[in-house]
Parts: structure tokens; C-alpha cells; sequence
């Protein structure tokens, strides 16, 4: 009930407006971002990375309604690669990209040129580009539009979301060689005929989602904080012997950092997802819902300004 509350609250321009004037607000936010900067997004590579973490960054930003907008976020992420690999980051850094950003709910053909230059310019600079799942409306095209991208860039990431219906089914598609593929639990508010509604089902389908891919040629990316699911995984990566390098755990900033330590001093492979950028709205929002405890510190923060 409340998670489905904020996300409403997600969708608000009123609710945006009080939470982002808030000073107090700074704070909450800079445990979930790197900062509004670029240059904020590759100082906390830079740790992370000294660290024994990979990471993956999102410029925070989703539904852009004009063609300029689009372009603007893709030239956001060419030049991000480029200070990425000019530090030497790369190819310990990737991106992950929505492409909603990229202008998918106006123009799908646009998306798909924009997510192909993104590509390329990964590509030129030996790292990789992940789609990021949005709601259910745009699962399809996402999945359309990856085809489209693999058959030039074939380490294109994927993302399957496990409340999803559907997704078993999509692993079944994606489990083939050289796929990369993260599954997460899902973050959107989504209707029952499509997604399952209690955290047991969603954590029932997990398990089976990560069967399929980690039983399959793909690589798997298991972008979970649930301790539960990733000793699954854990197991899993022994029963079908896969060493460190042939799968990947995924974690967002800011969270269980004590576990990502955890899991790299076990010597596998942890990749963080560091958000940078203005437009955080959403992106808190969503990290709000999962986590009720996040919710009250930023009601005691607004409370006491
Ligand atoms: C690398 C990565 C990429 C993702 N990409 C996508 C995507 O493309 N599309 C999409 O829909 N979703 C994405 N998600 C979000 C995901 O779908 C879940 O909403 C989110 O990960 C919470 O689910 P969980 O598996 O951690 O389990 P939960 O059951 O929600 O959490 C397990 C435990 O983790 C900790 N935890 C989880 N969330 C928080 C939080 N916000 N604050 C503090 N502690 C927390 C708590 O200790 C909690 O008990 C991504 C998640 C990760 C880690």
C-alpha cells in the first residue's frame, strides 16, 4: 500500500516541487547519487573501482518528450564514456541506459538510433551498454530494440524484471551464449494481470528466473540486495560450476555496501550501479518505495528544516 503510494507520489510535479526544494533533501540524496555532475559520476568510479568493484552508470533522467532532449542525453553518455576510458576506468565501467531517455515513448526509430551511437561509442572504448527495464508498457519494444542492437554489438545488457509474468519465459529467449543478462525483482507500480503482487511470488519467480540463466550460455547478472537470493545464487554458481568471471552480482549505490565487500573478498564479481545527475526525482522515489526505513528518514529530515 505505501510503496504503491510513492510511486503514485513518483508521477507528482507537486510532490517533486517540495521534495527537491527542501535543503535537508541534499543529504538523503547523496546516499543514493553520486552527484549532479559528471565529474561527480567519475570521482565515485574512481573509489569504487580502487575498491575491486565494477561498475555501471545511469544518468539519471527518464521520458524525455522531445527529439533535442534525446539527442542531448545521448551526447551525455558519449562523453561520459570518453572521460570513463581517458581515466582509465573503462572497462571496469560500463552504462546503463533507459530508453525512455533516449526518446522510445515518441519515437521508437529514434531510441534505437540513439542507443546505437551510445553502443558504438562503448564499443570504440572496450566497455559495454546495459537497457535498463522500464514499466511493462515499453517491455516489448526494449526487447525489440535489443535484438536490433546485439546483432551489431552483441554484449548489449539486457534487463528482466522477476514480478514480471513473463520473465521466465523471457530467460528462456536470452539464456543463449554471450547474452548478458541482469535480473532484478522489478521497481515499478504494475497490475496484477501482468506482474506478481506478493514479495513471496516475486522472490518464487526470482529463484526461477536465476535457475534458467545461470543453468544456460548467457551471463548472468544478479542485481539483487536480498542476502536470501544471493546465497541462492551462490549456490547455484557452484552447482553449475561457474567460476567469477562467468557471472556477475549487481548492487545500487549507496546500499548494502557492506555486502558488495562481502561478496569481492569471496572473489566474485560486483558491479555497482552508480546514479549520477539532476534529474533524481524518480530514481529516489523508487528507492523509497522499496524501503519503507528510507521513507522515514527523509520525513525527519523534511520535518526538521
Ligand atoms: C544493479 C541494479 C539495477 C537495477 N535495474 C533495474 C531496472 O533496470 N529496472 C527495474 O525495474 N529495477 C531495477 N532495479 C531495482 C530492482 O528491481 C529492485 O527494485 C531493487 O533492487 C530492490 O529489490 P531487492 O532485490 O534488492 O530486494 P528487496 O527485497 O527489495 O530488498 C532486500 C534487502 O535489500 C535492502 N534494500 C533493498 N532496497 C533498498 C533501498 N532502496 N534502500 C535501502 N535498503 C534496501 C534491504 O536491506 C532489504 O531488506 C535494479 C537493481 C539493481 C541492484
Amino acid at each position: 500500500m505505501l510503496r504503491t503510494v510513492i510511486l503514485a507520489a513518483a508521477r507528482s510535479s507537486r510532490c517533486e516541487r517540495l521534495v527537491a526544494t527542501a535543503p535537508v533533501t541534499r543529504n538523503v540524496v547523496h546516499r543514493f547519487v553520486a552527484g549532479p555532475r559528471p565529474e561527480d559520476a567519475l570521482r565515485v568510479t574512481r573509489a569504487l573501482v580502487a575498491d575491486g568493484l565494477t561498475v555501471t552508470l545511469d544518468n539519471l533522467g527518464e521520458d524525455t518528450v522531445t527529439p533535442e532532449q534525446a539527442s542531448a542525453v545521448r551526447d551525455e553518455y558519449v562523453g561520459l564514456l570518453e572521460s570513463l576510458a581517458a581515466d582509465g576506468l573503462t572497462p571496469a565501467a560500463e552504462v546503463s541506459v533507459k530508453l525512455s531517455a533516449l526518446g522510445q515513448t515518441f519515437d521508437e526509430q529514434l531510441a534505437y538510433d540513439n542507443a546505437r551511437a551510445i553502443c558504438a561509442a562503448a564499443e570504440a572504448r572496450g566497455t559495454t551498454v546495459t537497457l535498463d527495464m522500464e514499466d511493462h508498457t515499453t517491455t516489448d519494444s526494449t526487447l525489440d530494440i535489443l535484438v536490433k542492437l546485439r546483432a551489431d554489438y552483441p554484449s548489449t545488457g539486457a534487463v528482466l524484471q522477476a514480478y514480471l509474468r513473463r520473465t521466465e519465459s523471457d530467460c528462456r529467449q536470452l539464456a543463449g551464449a554471450g547474452s548478458r543478462v541482469r535480473l532484478c525483482k522489478g521497481a515499478y507500480r504494475e497490475p496484477e494481470s501482468v506482474a506478481f503482487q506478493s514479495a513471496r511470488d516475486v522472490d518464487r519467480s526470482y529463484v526461477r528466473c536465476l535457475s534458467i540463466l545461470m543453468a544456460g550460455a548467457g551471463y548472468p547478472m544478479l542485481a539483487t540486495h536480498d542476502p536470501r537470493l544471493i546465497a541462492i545464487g551462490e549456490d547455484r554458481a557452484r552447482w553449475f560450476d561457474r567460476g567469477p568471471n562467468q557471472f556477475e552480482f549487481q548492487m545500487l549505490y549507496g546500499i548494502r555496501s557492506a555486502d558488495q565487500a562481502r561478496l569481492i573478498g569471496d572473489g566474485y564479481t560486483v558491479r555497482t550501479y552508480v546514479p549520477y545527475g539532476e534529474e533524481w526525482f524518480g530514481y529516489l522515489m523508487r528507492r523509497l518505495a522499496e524501503r519503507p526505513a528510507n521513507l522515514a528518514f527523509l520525513a525527519h529530515a523534511l520535518m526538521g528544516r
